[in-house]
C-alpha cells in the first residue's frame, strides 16, 4: 500500500489547524481508502497554541507525527523539515488554512499515480480576496523575475503540492540557506503538471504576511536565482562612463573655441545627484548577493528542532 506524507507548516494556526484536520480527515476517509497516510505538523515557533492543539491530534491519532521547532524560522525551513522527515512514497506540502483545498489530493494522486509523473503543482488563477495592491506588486514581481532567471516561475504557484520521493530527495539535496521554495522546485526538474483552482480564503486566523517580509521574500527570490541586476548594474556604469566621455570631450571643445564663462552650477549639482544615487543602488545590489553569500559560509542550521516525537530527529 502506498504511502502520502502530509506535510503542514503551522505558525499561530491555533484556530485553523482543528479545522484543517478535520477536513483532511474527512477527505482521507472518503477518498483514500486504499492509502496509508501520515501527517507531519511542523510548528514554527508559534505564540500561541498551536503546539498543545498539535499534540492533542496526537494523542488521538497515531498517524499524526510533530516537529516543533525552537523560534520561529519562517515557513521555508518549516517545509524543509517537513520534507526531510518524511517518509512516506508521496509527499505533499499545505497549508494549515485551508487555503490549500485536501478535496483535490484525489486527482493529485491519480495523476502522479497513473500519467506519470513526477509532480502535481497547484496554482491559483485568481486572486480574491487579497488587497489589489498586494496582486499587482506580485504579478509584477512574476514578469521580472521570469525575465532574469533562466528558471521558469509560474504566477500563483502555490507550495501545495504532491511529489514522489525521488522528488523530494533532490529538493533536500539543496543545502542552501536562503531558500527560496518556487525556485527549489523549478530548479531540481522533474516532469511537473499544474492543477488550476479558484483562490480560496483562509478559514481562520489571519495571513502571517505583511508586505515588508513579501517584499524581503521577493528580494530573496530574485538574489537567489539571477545574477542579471549585478549585470545590470556595470551595463549602467558602462552606459555613464560613456556619456561623460562624450560630454568631456564637447566641453573641452567649447572651451576651446568660446572660452570658459564659469556657470552651469545646478546642473553639476543635478549630476552629482543622479550618479551617486546609481552608485548607492549599485552598491546596495552588491552588498545584497554579498549579505547572501556572508549567510551561506556560516552554515548555520536552517532549523532548530526543539521537540519532537520522531525517533530519527
Ligand atoms: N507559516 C509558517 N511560518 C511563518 C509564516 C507562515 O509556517 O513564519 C505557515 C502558516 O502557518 C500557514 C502557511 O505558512 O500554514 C501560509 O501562511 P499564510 O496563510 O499566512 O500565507 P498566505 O496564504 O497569506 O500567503
Ligand atoms: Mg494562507
Amino acid at each position: 500500500m502506498d504511502k502520502i506524507s502530509v506535510i503542514v507548516s503551522c505558525y499561530n494556526e491555533e484556530e485553523s489547524l482543528p479545522l484543517f484536520y478535520k477536513e483532511m480527515e474527512r477527505v482521507r476517509e472518503k477518498d483514500f481508502k486504499d492509502v496509508d497516510f501520515e501527517y507531519i505538523f511542523v510548528d514554527d515557533g508559534s505564540k500561541d497554541k498551536t503546539l498543545e492543539e498539535i499534540k492533542e491530534l496526537k494523542n488521538k491519532d497515531e498517524k499524526v507525527k510533530f516537529i516543533s521547532f525552537s523560534r520561529n524560522f519562517g515557513k521555508e525551513a518549516a517545509m524543509l523539515a517537513g520534507l526531510e522527515a518524511a517518509n512516506g512514497d508521496y509527499i505533499t506540502l499545505m497549508d494549515a488554512d485551508l487555503q490549500d483545498p485536501p478535496a483535490l489530493l484525489r486527482q493529485m494522486y491519480d495523476l502522479i499515480k497513473n500519467e506519470g509523473y513526477d509532480c502535481i503543482g497547484t496554482r491559483r488563477v485568481t486572486r480574491k480576496g487579497e488587497p489589489p495592491i498586494r496582486s499587482f506588486f506580485a504579478r509584477v514581481f512574476y514578469k521580472l523575475i521570469n525575465k532574469m532567471s533562466d528558471i521558469e516561475m509560474v504566477d500563483g504557484a502555490r507550495d501545495y503540492r504532491l511529489m514522489t520521493k525521488q522528488m523530494v530527495k533532490a529538493i533536500i539535496s539543496l543545502k542552501e540557506y536562503n531558500r527560496y521554495s518556487k525556485g527549489l522546485f523549478s530548479f531540481v526538474g522533474f516532469k511537473t503538471k499544474w492543477l488550476e483552482y479558484e483562490n480560496i480564503e483562509r478559514v481562520a486566523g489571519e495571513t502571517k504576511w505583511s508586505f515588508w517580509k513579501l517584499l524581503k521574500y521577493a528580494i530573496e527570490g530574485i538574489t537567489a536565482f539571477s545574477t542579471t541586476p549585478l549585470i545590470l548594474c556595470s551595463v549602467i556604469g558602462i552606459v555613464f562612463c560613456l556619456i561623460s566621455f562624450l560630454m568631456i570631450i564637447v566641453i573641452i571643445s567649447r572651451t576651446l573655441m568660446f572660452g570658459d564663462p564659469t556657470s552651469g552650477w545646478p546642473s553639476l549639482v543635478c549630476i552629482i545627484f543622479l550618479v551617486s544615487g546609481i552608485q548607492l543602488f549599485s552598491l546596495g545590489i552588491v552588498g545584497q548577493y554579498l549579505s547572501k553569500t556572508y549567510l551561506e559560509v556560516k552554515q548555520r542550521p536552517i532549523y532548530i528542532i526543539r521537540e519532537t516525537n520522531i525517533n530519527e530527529l
